[in-house]
């Protein structure tokens, strides 16, 4: 067992609930349930934003850090006559990997099962290999009508890929919607480690794991806005590179279980960067780098010009097949990523300046 048993069964109960963009609550309800023994105070917003904090001094510096809790998805958007249900996606869904996987549609009344269609390989025109489109792509609930299957789903249902995760070995997780249930499980460990560590710390710190990452990072900006915390350290998941396949020139080298990466360039504020950096030397952490020509793609985005701007910095985990139902991330790199954040907080002073003319 890669945790102990306390954090593996919150991991698993995080991982198995669907949290799908503009649906978070079920899964947002697993993590305030968690952090809620741990935290000071929990606040949740109207979307379902969730904010656990440590509030240790209220001249001293805030730090806030982030995560955002949704998973890509799907969603309902037509039934035809023959109970057939077309979908769309919820933020990046990929279609060239829909095709006959089983899916769960979640209805007001619960979980329905489903396949998304695929013609047999006998059957297929040539021209049909082609990547479908989301209008191409139809679940198959059982239902032989249109009233049938709407006694069962309704338009707008968030539907989700039926996959769960597996251990591939001790080190190697595998499996949907590590991006980014994994984020708010590292803010849940670097938090029970700073709230054992409340005596030393010398500013307040807020845990956000924000909805609607994949649609747009807006719970992250409605957050950010309401805090206007003075800095922001946001972690998610990158692109690990070090499959077959992949153009390094062009995304550069990310590797598996190499270390946590730093992100260069757009929202990303030198000042924290370097504080990180210091971090990453005095604890012997090995830092991967990657750099951001303008939008990071992640909630850094949506936090760093809130306001009167709140300097940021994003710190990633390596992951392998982004947005597909097999993501995979090492645990060695978790491990790294919630010391280093821990530290990163405890190694802030009280009234550190992030100015870049200090
Ligand atoms: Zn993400």
């Amino acid at each position: 067992m890669a945790f102990d048993k306390k954090l593996e069964s919150f991991l698993e109960q995080l991982l198995v609930t669907p949290s799908p963009a503009g649906f978070e609550k079920a899964g947002q309800q697993v993590w305030v349930d968690y952090l809620k023994p741990i935290a000071d105070t929990i606040e949740t917003d109207s979307y379902g934003s969730a904010a656990a904090h440590i509030q240790v001094d209220p001249s001293a510096l805030t730090v806030m850090l982030e995560s955002h809790c949704d998973e890509i998805g799907m969603i309902v958007q037509h039934v035809d006559d023959s109970g057939f249900v077309y979908i769309n996606k919820l933020g990046g869904s990929d279609p060239a990997i829909a095709r006959a996987r089983k899916v769960y549609i979640h209805s007001r009344d619960g979980i329905v099962s489903g396949v998304i269609g695929h013609t047999a390989i006998h059957l297929q025109d040539r021209g049909n290999g082609k990547l479908p489109k989301w209008s191409d792509l139809f679940i198959d609930i059982g239902a032989s009508s249109r009233e049938e299957a709407l006694g069962m789903i309704t338009v707008g249902d968030p539907v989700t890929l039926a996959e769960q995760f597996e251990y591939l070995s001790d080190d190697i997780l595998c499996g949907r919607a590590l991006d980014n249930r994994i984020g708010g499980f590292i803010l849940a460990m670097v938090m029970e480690k700073l709230q054992e560590r409340r005596g030393e710390l010398q500013v307040n710190v807020i845990a956000l794991n924000a909805v609607q990452e994949e649609v747009g990072g807006f719970g992250a900006r409605m957050m950010a806005y309401r805090y206007e915390p003075d800095i922001a350290c946001v972690t998610d998941v990158t692109h690990a590179t070090d499959t077959p396949g992949i153009n390094h020139k062009e995304h550069g080298l990310v590797k598996l279980g190499q270390g946590p990466v730093i992100n260069h360039g757009g929202a990303n504020h030198m000042k924290v960067l370097s504080h990180i950096e210091k971090v990453a030397k005095e604890l012997e952490i090995s830092l991967q780098h990657e750099a951001s020509g303008s939008r990071t793609g992640t909630d850094t985005d949506s936090i760093f010009y809130q306001k009167r701007g709140i300097p940021s910095g994003l710190i990633s985990l390596p992951l392998r097949y982004m947005h597909s139902p097999v993501e995979m991330v090492s645990v060695t790199d978790i491990l790294m990523l919630s010391n280093l954040l821990t530290e990163v907080v405890a190694g802030l002073d009280k009234n550190q300046s992030f100015s870049i003319f200090d």
